[in-house]
């Protein structure tokens, strides 16, 4: 058995989502909106895992973090008090004879590449997606989707503070969609108008800020490789100073090996006291922090690790993604594609695999099924599969990436035993169905 690196090209990536129910193109009968993307019955699974284990690592797993979840919509002003209004811009050329439009940084050259005409000078594009509210169109209902989560956070530091009666260093870490006018999208899912962060603000006394950035980095980094991602297709980056946002001091990026080359998955930034000043200036609420032992209030700097869901489940399925030389059942070679997703994050746990439809098999498969399901011992999806051949439908778990297969076979009926077969090893053993759960428990837990 030989295996391969995980280097799949996206074009293949994009076609095993379609076709096994992770990844749909948004209104796809419709002809599709370009750059939008529909998580299907497997990808919706693999997302909220990977947002769950998020949560869990970042928020459930320390002692100095709380959760919220604020309104996609806020208060215009909020826009104005962060920068967004005015700086959060990218800057755009337009082709003057067909009108497609770019990124002035991302050019390769002077030309349009759609037809070679003569590209305008950069302008600044706000990349806010503006929308209204209410029924009256006028400029006093005009507003916008967020373009980060972030700002949420900031407007709440008081109420947080005030409910929970955190002291310094803590967080605050929220998951939700965010929206960008972006004038270049693609890559799949990579860059798109409308995507998910995971994001959390780390408020710290000033002069602590650089050591905590330091240490959010590296537990981050922690995050990605103790949920198996191959260290090697990671790497940090440290922004440019003329590349920072308006609001940082540092930004380092981690980047994954993605198939086109190396691309940003999060980012990790200082983001200073600039957010919570410009708020406090702006709507005359003090958003400090009372320091009972210097006796005074202070500003926090705040750390912000910021991490782009849709982009890091492509990474886990970009490097989970494995092919195999196998023999088949009937002495023939052949590829077997595996996704070698860690148990927390693939979508099935376990398949129940009766061995062919037969009518003695299938009561005691549905029992075990029901069984191993609401043990909820998996913490996920468990599936019942006795479509075609079981060689088959081994392939077809193996490609979505269910760690564990339980096969029901005639010899079960008398011995009360049944079959696991292990995802990345094709190694099989037999336990009895009593001991099923916990023999099921202990492979994918530990
Ligand atoms: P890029 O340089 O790729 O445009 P950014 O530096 O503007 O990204 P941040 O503002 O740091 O991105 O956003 C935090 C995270 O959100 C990014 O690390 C990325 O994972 C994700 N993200 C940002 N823009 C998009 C997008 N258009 N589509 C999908 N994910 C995105």
């Amino acid at each position: 058995m030989t295996a391969f690196s995980t280097t799949v090209d996206l074009g293949t990536m994009v076609s095993l989502c379609k076709r096994r129910g992770f990844i749909f193109q948004s209104s796809e009968i419709y002809g599709g909106l370009a750059s939008t993307w529909d998580y299907g019955p497997l990808g919706v699974e693999l997302k909220n895992n990977v947002k769950n284990a998020w949560w869990k690592a970042m928020v459930w797993g320390r002692a100095d973090m709380v959760g919220l979840d604020a309104a996609i919509l806020m208060h215009t002003d909020v826009w104005k008090a962060s920068g967004h209004a005015e700086r959060f811009n990218d800057p755009l050329v337009e082709c003057k004879e067909c009108h497609s439009r770019f990124r002035a940084d991302e050019l390769d050259e002077q030309i349009c590449s759609n037809c070679g005409g003569e590209l305008s000078e950069p302008r600044e594009f706000n990349q806010m997606l503006q929308t209204r509210l209410g029924p009256v169109q006028d400029d006093t209902s005009l507003t916008y989707l967020r373009p980060e989560t972030a700002q949420g956070i900031f407007v709440n530091f008081g109420n947080v503070l005030t409910a929970t009666r955190r002291k310094l260093p803590f967080g605050i870490a929220q998951i939700g969609k965010s929206f960008r006018n972006e004038i270049t999208t693609g890559s799949f899912t990579f860059r798109t108008r409308e995507f998910e962060i995971m994001e959390l603000e780390y408020f710290v006394r000033p002069g602590e800020d650089e050591g905590w950035h330091e240490r959010w980095v590296k537990d981050c980094m922690a995050w990605y490789t103790g949920l198996g991602m191959n260290p090697e297709h990671l790497q940090l980056r440290d922004h440019d100073p003329k590349e920072l946002a308006h609001y940082a001091k540092a930004t380092t990026d981690i980047e994954y090996q993605f198939p086109w080359g190396w691309g940003e998955m999060q980012g990790i930034a200082n983001r200073t006291d600039f957010d919570l000043k410009a708020h406090s200036e702006a709507s005359g609420e003090s958003l400090t922090f009372f320091d009972d032992d210097a006796k005074e209030h202070i500003t926090p700097y705040v750390i912000e690790p910021s991490a782009g869901v849709d982009r890091t489940v492509l990474a886990f399925l970009v490097d989970a993604y494995t092919e195999e030389e196998t023999i088949s059942a009937n002495g023939k070679e052949e590829t077997r594609v595996l996704l070698k997703l860690h148990p927390e994050l693939a979508p099935i746990k376990v398949a129940i695999l009766p061995l062919s439809r037969n009518e003695k098999l299938a009561p005691l498969a549905k029992k075990i099924h029901q069984s191993v399901q609401s043990s909820g011992v998996m913490g996920g999806l468990v599936q019942y599969d006795d479509a075609q051949s079981i060689g088959r439908r081994y392939r077809r778990q193996d490609e979505v990436g269910t760690p564990l297969c339980v096969t029901v076979d005639f010899d079960s009926l008398d011995d009360d035993a049944v079959t696991i077969r292990d995802r990345d090893t094709m190694a099989q053993e037999r336990v009895n169905i009593d001991d099923l759960v916990d023999e099921l428990k202990k492979r994918l837990i530990g």
